[in-house]
């Protein structure tokens, strides 16, 4: 059975995590704070603050930048659910907006109709780890006075060219951007995530609200020769990393180089190898951007069923995955209005089939997952059903 996904781990991070277990400091120390240093370098940004996950960092980012109860914020349906739900949790309304067409970003020019007196905040999603076009999203955030939050869940190790100069996602182009290191992500640490920003005063929130509004940390009360007490000066959160997570991040930090120039290369080859295969478009990647590729997503031509397709292809020893939800369909959201059409995004999720794609795949299992997709094709066009489509 070939995988959809598989992480990309050693002995350094093995052993690392083994050092910080016998060193008697297990949460957010100095491994924790070398972690951030590190990430905040290697992203271009001033700062770098470690969180739980990405849905934590996603929740800080919106309280930094002043989305309150009955605000909204502009985003996508067509993402990972943790976004729309980070939004209502600091009960916020999420106003979705549909994706561009030929690719599963934000469409920028959607975005501007579905700003109201009441927008807080534009929320814009790198899926996939393509980066979504910034240029002109941060061009309309700035126009209407709004702060940009970027959902970089994904997007470790991608890199968008503005101004003739190639930058990595995680450098800000508005105010804060939002990693996740679980496992299907492409740097992973178990759960974990971090916020970037180059705002002096949203990184001193942030370490504030991720352990309990303190005041004073452990690691400087343990370090001081003199008793301190520490204050709770807000309504704080308990969203640390530990310090096992940061010292496997920092060894999957080493590797990113690595890890995205063998993804990047196997998402060529798919691109060649698809144009043998009818039925199918493979994901195009417009020249200003070199994506990590966390997921390779195809489209289906219309009348093949998704599902079918799949169950064959499983069938014979590929798993895949369905193409990114859309959070409005969800039983959670389902309730909501909305205003803004969304068939690009339905569209998107039901006719994508996302890809094995992982730094250990062989050359030759990517053939065979080529060959099961020409396979899994021809039977699912071969059907009644399709026929009828056909005629
Ligand atoms: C994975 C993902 C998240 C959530 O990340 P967690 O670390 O699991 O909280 C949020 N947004 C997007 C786009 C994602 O892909």
């Amino acid at each position: 059975m070939i995988p959809i996904a598989q992480p990309f781990l050693g002995f350094e991070e093995a052993d690392a995590a083994r050092a910080v277990v016998l060193s008697g400091w297990l949460s957010q120390g100095s491994e924790v704070a070398s972690f951030e240093t590190e990430f905040a370098a290697d992203v271009c940004a001033r700062h770098a603050c470690a969180v739980s996950n990405c849905t934590t960092a996603l929740h800080l980012a919106l309280l930094a930048v002043g989305v309150r109860q009955g605000s909204e914020v502009v985003t996508v349906s067509h993402s990972f659910i943790a976004g729309a739900n980070s939004i209502r949790h600091v009960g916020a309304i999420p106003v979705f907006v549909d994706i561009e067409e030929g690719g599963f970003n934000i469409d920028p020019s959607r975005i501007a109709d579905a700003i109201t007196p009441r927008t807080q905040a534009i929320l814009c999603v790198h899926q996939m780890g393509m980066p979504c076009d910034l240029q002109s999203v941060s061009a309309i955030a700035k126009q209407y006075s709004l702060p940009l939050i970027e959902d970089a869940a994904c997007a470790i190790g991608s890199q968008i060219r503005i101004d003739d100069t190639w930058r990595k996602i995680g450098k800000p182009h508005g105010d804060i951007v939002c990693f996740s290191f679980h496992p299907r992500k492409v740097l992973t640490t178990g759960e974990g995530g971090m916020l970037t920003t180059d705002n002096d005063d949203h990184d001193r929130f942030f370490r504030l609200a991720r352990q309990h509004g303190m005041s004073i940390s452990d690691g400087v009360r343990h370090a001081s020769p003199r008793v301190i007490f520490e204050e709770y000066l807000t309504t704080g959160y308990n969203y640390r990393m530990t310090d096992i997570q940061a010292a496997i991040g920092r060894q999957q930090l080493k590797r990113l180089p690595e890890i995205v120039a063998r993804r990047r290369s196997l998402a060529m080859r798919y691109r060649v190898l698809l144009t043998a295969v009818s039925g199918v478009r493979a994901p195009s990647e417009p020249g200003w951007t070199k994506s990590n590729w966390q997921s390779f997503a195809i489209s289906l031509d219309i009348g093949l069923d998704q599902k079918r397709v799949m169950q064959h292809m499983l069938d014979n020893g590929v798993a895949t995955r369905r193409g990114i939800m859309c959070a409005h369909r969800e039983a959670a959201y389902t309730a909501d209005p909305r205003p803004h059409a969304l068939g690009r995004s339905e569209a998107a999720q039901d006719r994508s089939i996302l890809l094995p794609l992982f730094p250990q795949m062989t050359d030759e299992a990517q053939q065979q997952v080529v060959d099961a997709l020409r396979a899994a094709i021809k039977a699912c066009s071969k059907t009644p059903a399709m026929r009828l489509v056909k005629a």
